[in-house]
């Protein structure tokens, strides 16, 4: 198996990502700077979604700062760790920004390893996704690191795994296949090591990966029916006996479609279906393989409850939202509000999802909610056209030169109160799709602020019909 490496300097969270990927929690992580407990080099077998790989948890390294002292020992033995390792998870503080010895951490790693480019994730980043503007001027420091594009996640509530993964899986894989081939050029260190671009490529090739989730009794497996347009899958109480019926991939419009995760609730068994609760484990799961989330709302639960949504529903739509999925909100059973006098209902209860989706992801808007009555076979197309759609939009790529005229012409439609406050932006490009992701170039020490970047979401989403979708735009500075 790959051997993946985690670095850092003391106390950014190695050791929580370790334990995360593991999945065991007995090894020690400590808050106080002062403590370096991380001096072994641990390795154990990780899994993130379908991945394996061995990943290793090196000690803290003060570079050196620290020469003579039992860290310089430690540091040498994670340079040999480092030269049989395959990659490398550079591990920073989000809340600290860049940190000195951060700086020290890419130096050495430079010089030990200059074929590794690693891949640099943001940890603790949890306080800070609810502010696009700390998250993006985080980033923008450790592009002075000199290896790309960093990702945010936070080992202690498993935010940003999906963001993980993504970057992991195309670099697995493609050692497994060098080491499977034993094809080994002497060059492969750069093309697998890479920028962050060698994963698109890859994965634009990938089906469409959809989840399907919701609370038990939504109508998640009579909905499965309708989109494999057969009866394969028994609903109903006796859900718990269709292991074997399952086929969990289909075609649509010439597109393949792979639903995944289905298995999770399809085979609990009656009394585990009568929890009331939509399991959240159950969606993580989901929202680290899937592309897009299909979230099923029962209609008629919405007519006699006064939210549209459960606490639950809102965690996971949220979620979805904050790991750059796609989301598609589905209300099913529309059926049962049908007739005369339930008309009123009938709107009611679109007004309702669609107000509620607008309160609870107030920062993405147009987020797509189809109505339909799975029972009756309705909706299938609507469903589909609504995720191949999101899913399009979510793969998009916008040339260079097409978003640098935009942006002039929307720098000047907009007009700044106080024009001093007016970024100064240079240039703007996308660096990555799936979700779309942006950088916007800042001219000196001026920040974007979250206004600004909401400001230029808003357009981007408005001018070229990326509604719908979370999109990321990050800043970095140039002279
Ligand atoms: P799951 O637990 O989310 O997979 O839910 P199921 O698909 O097993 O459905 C639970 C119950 O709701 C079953 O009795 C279904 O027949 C019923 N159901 C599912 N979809 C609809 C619908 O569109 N309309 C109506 N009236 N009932 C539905």
């Amino acid at each position: 198996l790959p051997r993946v490496l985690i670095i850092g300097r003391p106390n950014v969270g190695k050791s929580a990502l370790f334990n995360r990927l593991i999945r065991r929690r007995e090894a020690l992580v400590y808050n106080t700077p002062e403590d370096h407990v991380t001096r072994d080099i641990r390795e154990g077998l990780a899994k993130l979604g379908d991945l394996r790989f061995r990943v290793l948890d090196s000690a803290g390294l003060e570079a050196q700062a620290c020469s003579g002292t039992i860290l310089h020992r430690t540091a040498s033995i994670t340079a040999n760790v480092l030269h049989n390792s395959h990659l490398a998870l550079f591990i920073t503080d989000a809340r600290a920004g860049l940190h000195p010895l951060d700086l020290e951490v890419a130096k050495w790693l430079r010089r030990h390893a200059p074929q590794i480019k690693p891949i640099v994730a943001m940890n603790k980043s949890e306080s800070l996704f609810d502010s696009d503007g700390s998250l993006a001027s985080a980033a923008n420091e450790l592009y002075r690191l000199g290896f790309g594009d960093p990702i945010a996640i936070s080992a202690e509530t498993g935010l940003g795994m999906p963001d993980l993964y993504h970057c992991l899986r195309p670099l697995l894989h493609q050692h497994m296949l060098r080491l499977l081939n034993d094809l080994d050029d002497g060059d492969h260190d750069n093309s697998c090591i890479g920028d962050g671009s060698t994963p698109e490529i890859e994965e634009s090739k990938l089906p469409l990966q959809l989840a399907i989730v919701g609370r038990p009794n939504v109508g998640k497996s009579t909905l499965l029916n309708t989109l494999l347009q057969e009866d394969r899958v028994l609903v109903g109480p006796e859900a718990g006996l269709t292991r074997d019926s399952i086929r969990t991939e289909f075609e649509f419009q010439g597109r393949t479609i792979y639903l995944v995760d289905t298995a999770g609730w399809l085979h609990r068994t009656k009394q585990e279906k009568g929890a009331a609760s939509l399991s959240i484990m159950q969606s993580r799961k989901s929202l680290l393989r899937a592309h897009i989330i299909a979230l099923v709302l029962d209609a008629e639960e919405i007519v006699n409850a006064r939210r549209s949504m459960t606490h639950a529903e809102v965690v996971i739509a949220r979620r979805a939202v904050e790991e750059g999925r796609g989301l598609v909100v589905i209300v099913n059973k529309m059926d049962l509000l049908r007739g005369k006098d339930k008309t009123s209902s009938y709107e009611k209860v679109m007004e309702a999802v669609l107000q509620e989706i607008q309160t609870v992801i107030p920062q993405i808007t147009g987020i797509p909610v189809v109505f339909i009555s799975a029972l009756e076979g309705r909706g299938r197309t609507a469903v589909l056209n609504r995720v191949i759609d999101t899913y399009e939009k979510w793969c998009s790529r916008l040339p260079t030169a097409r978003l640098n005229r935009w942006l002039q012409k929307v720098m000047s439609r907009h007009s700044w109160k106080d024009q001093a406050a007016q970024p100064k932006i240079k240039y703007f490009t996308q660096v990555k799709a799936r979700p779309p992701t942006f950088v916007a170039f800042v001219r000196g020490k001026t920040q974007l602020s979250d206004t600004d970047i909401r400001f230029l979401t808003k357009s981007l989403k408005e001018d070229f019909d990326l509604g719908g979708i979370p999109i990321r735009i990050m800043q970095r500075s140039v002279g």
